[in-house]
């Protein structure tokens, strides 16, 4: 029996500013069905605020922001139980989003020898930030990034996304990153900590082998590949590891015989 259901977003909920077909009827039995479930994204621009209202304007109603878990939610948290300090700061190279999250768990924002430097996709970056995230991390603070991804696919093209920015900071630092979102399988624990659930109960949903089934698999979850996103039966086969269930959409999946 599923005692979670973690769903990645885009490529499987949606592509784009379109829904999957059977999406919303997927969402609508994980309802009927009382199962708990979380979408999770590396996002960590997006509030869950944010996102339940792209949802909502997609036609997919009902969802409250409890039901999300974003990479900025998933390294305050990390650095929450990390950290034993009564009063830990960090630099933030980002959005309001990751700000208000570490504020939530106790953090403040600071330029004056920060803990901690911490850094996601900052569409505002300036060199000055640069300069700064470098010289606190050469004096001691510790790096973390919240999510890997170089490159985010967005309408028109691509964007550099938080991995292009750690990238920068390490080649100046020599210093690498811990990176807290996907493909780390903490991200996917801390998902089923939220949903008190244990991993082995629970069953990951993704489009990306990558990162989706990889960090799964990891943390001890069943996984479910959709090829509804960047995945097509051939690329999956390249992989050392395989999901345990393949659909073509998360419409196709029957939750009572998972
Ligand atoms: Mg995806």
């Amino acid at each position: 029996m599923v005692k979670g259901i973690i769903s990645d977003m885009d490529g499987v909920i949606y592509r784009g500013k379109q829904l999957v077909p059977g999406a919303k009827d997927f969402v609508q039995r994980l309802h009927d069905s009382k199962t708990p479930f979380l979408f999770l994204t590396n996002n960590a621009e997006q509030t869950p605020l944010d996102l339940k209202l792209k949802l909502a304007s997609l036609g997919i109603d009902g969802l409250t922001e409890g039901n999300f878990i974003t990479a900025a939610m998933a390294t305050a948290t990390f650095l929450k139980n990390q950290n034993q300090k009564q009063h830990a700061t960090a630099y933030v190279v980002g959005g309001g989003g990751l700000m208000s999250e570490l504020y939530n768990v106790g953090f403040s924002i600071s330029e004056s020898n920060p803990d901690y430097v911490v850094v996601a996709k900052c569409s505002t970056l300036s060199y000055e930030q640069l300069k700064k995230a470098v010289r606190f991390i050469d004096h001691g603070a510790k790096f973390i990034g919240t999510n890997p991804d170089m490159i985010d696919p967005v309408e028109g093209g691509l964007e550099p996304a938080a991995g292009t920015i750690l990238a920068a900071i390490s080649a100046a630092t020599g210093k690498k990153p811990y990176i807290v979102g996907k493909p780390n399988s903490l991200m996917m624990m801390l998902a089923a900590r939220k949903l008190g659930a244990h991993p082995e109960d629970c069953v990951m949903i993704g489009d990306r082998m990558d990162t989706d089934i990889v960090g799964g698999m990891e943390a001890g979850m069943k996984t479910i590949l959709v090829l509804s996103g960047v995945t097509t039966p051939e690329l999956m086969t390249e992989f050392p590891y395989k999901p345990d269930y393949v659909f073509n959409t998360v419409g196709d999946i029957d939750l009572a015989n998972l």
